[in-house]
């Protein structure tokens, strides 16, 4: 006997046919794996499954992709918001630096829980993240009945530990973590890129990626001008070479940002078989000197596979994976033209890119028989959304995470019609905001309901600060010393 079926819905299959079928049934076996998709009718009856849920009304897509995320500052949100881009560069090294030194596992627990619960109500069924608090992560999106691919960030340049160090860690963290949760908890190799890691960290790294070549390696790259410059500090040629050198570029590639490349990088990931994840927003929102823009056209043209993320959410106060899609697209046809994305590709940016992209693709990313039950509900039924055709286009200019009614996860309802099971929302929120009271108290910020301040004593106001965090590498040396004092 089947445990779930959904039936008289929508189904956005996604599959390689890119199906909608306007009245059509999911079923899910006892196992949490999908034993049909198909049409309803009268020889499909429902009633012999454990649990029915009619979705008569509501349009059904595959769990939803975020294929590039940071999660260990969620608390942060609303700080940063009115601050332009050097400012919150500032603003970003002085209160990480007291954090991470005055904070304890509490408050990172906190901000993977209220990720994981924000994710959740989302529609974000499977997150790619790269953290310094890694063990947190496995455990919180585990016992959320979430997926992820969580990589402990390797970044000598950045963390105080060496090179040593951090490559036991994470080993230490593939051995205990990978694959638990029933499978939906996955490691994998997480370089911060060419400006976190040393020539000694890479060589490392390669050691890793030869003992574990089933991981993905999940990676920022061309994200400043100064990628090659940076590359060839560790006796590279350019960024891609410096991957090559050391055995990391390749069909279990992600490469994230990729803004400063043109046509011939395009042409060598696609040749590797590497994948490329977007994060549009943060580099809108912040936008932060003279800087290229992501170069979608040339990817297209040689086949490149592209999935989007939402990278550090809390920078720009939005978790919401479908209007980052939206921001995509935008953005995109902004500076290419119109139609740089049909909306049902905008889709499988969101779901089976991503899959394909950390290796998941015969198991999620898109509503096929044998496959994970992945899925999403979402609910068009308010009359602010009615009538409406073209589906494709409902789904991705049209609703919102707001929209998200139901959330299934290996066969498991997380959510139903808006309300979690999984997670407590309650406590969750009550411990966010303790850690969020002790971060104020820990750095001097001001917060109200009107706007947010850094202290007056922020030690990055006075002085300039060593440009050894993320961020340096996000906006490139450059534009840090065009804007530290
Ligand atoms: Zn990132």
């Amino acid at each position: 006997m089947d445990s779930l079926v959904l039936h008289n819905g929508t189904i956005v299959t996604v599959d390689g046919d890119s199906r909608i079928i306007k009245n059509g049934t999911v079923r899910v076996g006892s196992d949490g794996q999908i034993t049909a998709v198909e049409p309803s009718s009268a020889d499909t009856t429902p009633a012999d499954a454990d649990r029915v849920i009619d979705v008569d009304g509501q349009i059904v897509i595959p769990g939803l992709i975020d294929a590039h995320r940071h999660t260990d500052f969620t608390l942060v949100q609303g700080l940063f918001s009115e601050l332009q881009g050097g400012e919150l560069l500032k603003e970003a090294i002085a209160l990480y630096h007291r954090a991470e030194a005055d904070l304890d596992d509490a408050f990172f627990e906190a901000a993977w829980r209220l990720a994981s619960l924000r994710q959740l109500s989302h529609g974000v069924t499977t997150v790619n993240a790269m953290d310094f608090t890694p063990e947190l992560g496995a455990e919180t999106l585990g016992e959320a009945g979430l997926r992820g691919v969580i990589g402990p960030e390797l970044a000598d340049l950045i963390k105080p530990a060496g090179p040593e160090t951090q490559l036991a860690e994470a080993r230490e963290f593939i051995e205990k973590y990978h694959g638990t949760y029933d499978g939906r908890i996955a490691a994998s190799i997480a370089p911060g890129g060419e400006a976190g890691c040393s020539r000694d960290l890479w060589e490392g790294i390669a050691e890793l990626r030869t003992e574990y070549p089933d991981l993905q390696l999940h990676t920022h790259i061309y994200d400043s001008p100064e990628a090659d410059t940076m590359a060839a500090g560790s006796g590279a040629d350019d960024t891609l070479a410096l991957l090559e050198a050391h055995g990391l570029l390749n069909d279990r590639t992600l490469l994230t940002h990729v803004l400063h490349a043109g046509r011939e990088e395009a042409r060598r990931i696609a040749e590797s078989g590497a994948h490329v994840l977007h994060c549009p927003t943060i580099y809108s929102y912040f936008r932060a000197g003279e800087q290229a823009w992501f170069p979608l056209p040339a990817l297209q043209e040689h086949g490149v596979n592209v999935a989007i993320g939402l990278d550090d959410p809390f920078w720009f106060d939005s978790w919401d994976l479908l209007q980052e899609a939206k921001h995509a697209r935008l953005l995109a046809n902004y500076e290419y033209g119109a139609q740089q994305w049909t909306s049902y590709e905008l889709l499988k940016t969101v779901t089976i890119n991503g899959a394909r992209a950390l290796g998941l693709a015969d198991e999620v990313g898109s509503l096929e028989v044998g496959k994970r039950a992945d899925l999403v509900v979402l609910d068009p039924k308010p009359a602010r959304h009615l009538p409406f055709s073209n589906l494709p286009s409902v789904v991705m200019n049209t609703l919102t995470g707001g929209d998200v009614a139901t959330v299934i996860v290996d066969g498991e309802v997380l959510m139903y019609e808006g309300t979690v099971d999984s997670m407590d929302p309650e406590s969750v929120i009550t411990a966010a905001e303790d850690a969020r009271d002790r971060l104020q108290d820990t750095t001097g910020w001001a917060t109200s309901l009107a706007g947010s301040s850094p202290p007056e004593t922020s030690i990055a106001r006075r002085i300039a600060a060593r440009p050894t965090l993320r961020v340096l590498k996000q906006y490139g040396q450059g534009f840090l010393s065009e804007h530290l004092p």
